[in-house]
């Protein structure tokens, strides 16, 4: 320890998915992190949630939300269109995809997550893509600022993961940064708790595992990092929950069965927990319309609502039309994937399921209440 000052280190754990009906019932950090409650999420997925955290803005003003939008003049994907006259029975295979995925990104100079997912390659110059750069990056925002432009413009020394690095990988980086002791605030990414709700659901044992993973390691952070400052800031913060998944809903079918051309008449994206539609002319829109409402698995959401939800985007560049599924049900197949899977998000934040999670060593800046209202805290906490 050096210097007369007392030194201080705020870290932000993020755990992607741990919502606060995750946690209820389960033990975790209960004697460290003793400020514990909910925070209401972000409508969308994560690539509209983490966007929010990283810069206190809706999703209409950073403009991040699901990740394919309907192409304007541009069209970044013109030429993939020939891909579709590739082999289906190899090409839609999802690690494939992926493989591409990758392959896409780096021709494409994309620093951020680029995932093709099931989007039909005959269709895919029609959509444009929202996360090109890098999130966790200054400069990374389609629109605003985000944290680490701050702390850059303030000068204040800090810390980030690699969002492509391992859970282990990212503790081992900070860990080292912490050693050095020349940061002031440390971001701290972890992925894993996602993958793995999506797959086993909320109610899992290996939910209490990964948990009872987590906490010592995080222990170990906390035991080097007071080594090393006089003042250690702990907060854990997630970007929505997880909803249990019962049903399935084939809306692509009930569209498509309609006398309308995908393309022509009409433009969807099918996302797990919504539909989106741009549309061509009237008729295709009030008859996909009616087909919508006719569905009792969820709803076409009202320009109201949208404004409410800070989901109201310029020129309606996430969709016309939004049908949003009640939670506990998803689109299968979708243009997110074809096989059912256990746990989802990207519902309605009123729903319980929907809620974040905010934990801490300290009681937490500015009273918050929403995800957005975590970027407050990280401004606060590093004085950016
Ligand atoms: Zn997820």
């Amino acid at each position: 320890m050096s210097g007369s000052s007392p030194r201080q280190l705020s870290i932000v754990t993020f755990i992607d998915a741990l919502g606060w009906e995750v946690l209820k019932g389960r033990s975790f950090m209960e004697e460290e992190l003793t400020y514990r409650q909910p925070l209401r999420s972000v409508f969308g997925f994560s690539s509209a949630c983490v966007p929010s955290i990283l810069t206190g803005l809706q999703p209409r003003d950073h403009k991040h939300w699901s990740f394919f939008y309907k192409a304007g003049a541009e069209r970044p994907f013109h030429h993939l269109r020939w891909f579709k006259l590739l082999p289906s029975s190899i090409f839609d295979k999802g690690r494939v995809r992926s493989k591409l995925s990758k392959y896409l990104a780096k021709w494409f100079g994309y620093t951020g997550y680029f995932q093709l997912y099931n989007i039909p390659f005959k269709h895919i110059d029609k959509f444009d893509y929202c996360e090109k750069r890098d999130l966790f990056k200054a400069g990374g925002m389609n629109s605003g600022a985000n944290i680490f432009e701050r702390l850059e413009t303030a000068g204040v020394p800090y810390s980030v993961s690699n969002w492509r690095e391992s859970e282990s990988a990212n503790l081992e980086h900070l860990e080292s940064d912490i050693k050095q002791g020349d940061i002031k605030f440390a971001f701290l990414y972890m992925a894993d708790m996602d993958s793995l709700l999506h797959m086993v659901g909320k109610n899992s044992k290996k939910v209490d595992e990964k948990l009872s993973w987590y906490e010592p390691r995080m222990q170990q952070l906390l035991a080097t990092a007071r080594e090393n400052y006089d003042e250690v800031r702990l907060f854990v913060c997630s970007d929505h929950g997880m909803a249990t998944v019962t049903k399935h809903v084939d809306i692509m079918s009930k569209i498509e069965e309609l006398p309308y051309k995908f393309g022509g008449d009409y433009l969807a994206t099918y996302d797990s927990t919504m539909a989106r539609f741009w549309f061509n002319n009237p008729e295709s829109e009030a008859a996909i319309r009616k087909t919508l409402e006719a569905c009792p698995e969820g709803k076409i959401l009202s320009k109201e609502e949208l404004v409410s939800l800070g989901c109201d985007f310029e020129g309606d560049q996430y969709g016309e039309m939004i049908y949003l599924l009640d939670a506990g049900t998803i689109i299968l197949p979708s243009h997110m994937g074809t096989k059912p899977i256990t746990g989802m998000h990207g519902y309605h934040p009123d729903h319980h399921d929907s809620d974040a999670s905010l934990l801490s060593n300290v009681p937490p800046p500015g009273n918050p209440t929403c995800i957005t209202d975590v970027f407050n805290i990280m401004t606060t906490e590093a004085g950016a």
